[in-house]
């Protein structure tokens, strides 16, 4: 399925997505115009809506974020642990797309993925996928 958003957000229905998965979970990717990783509601959202992976193509990388199918990590703590350390990153490592920054972002994640036990990955070329 193929869906347009502004460059901030896309609206998904989650009925369409579960109607697009009856065998199983996909793989949802999507294009960050501004480079850099995950935001804390792609991350949260992909658990919610119970895909296997969130992929976000920028410029220079593809980021994928996998799910245990019976991972213990809820939406919520992903999503409030993400935004915070989102927010010191944007404190800290600005501006946003910089150099710096997507590699403070990256680090967050990667982070978080030990944390609550996901696998993060980050691929040099954009629409190459992690192995
Ligand atoms: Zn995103």
């Amino acid at each position: 399925m193929d869906r347009a958003g502004d460059s901030d957000t896309i609206d998904i229905d989650w009925e369409d997505v579960w109607a697009h998965q009856p065998d199983g979970p996909l793989t949802f990717t999507h294009n960050h115009p501004l480079p850099g990783s995950f935001s804390a509601d792609d991350v949260a959202w992909g658990l919610k809506a119970r895909v296997r992976e969130v992929r976000a193509v920028d410029a220079f990388n593809t980021h994928s974020l996998r799910y245990k199918p019976n991972g213990r990590v809820s939406a919520g703590v992903l999503y409030l642990d993400g935004r915070q350390r989102i927010k010191s990153v944007n404190e800290r490592a600005g501006p946003p797309g910089s150099h710096g920054w997507r590699d403070e972002l990256d680090r967050v994640w990667s982070r978080l993925a030990q944390r609550y036990d996901l696998r993060y990955d980050r691929c040099e070329a954009p629409g190459k996928s992690p192995r």
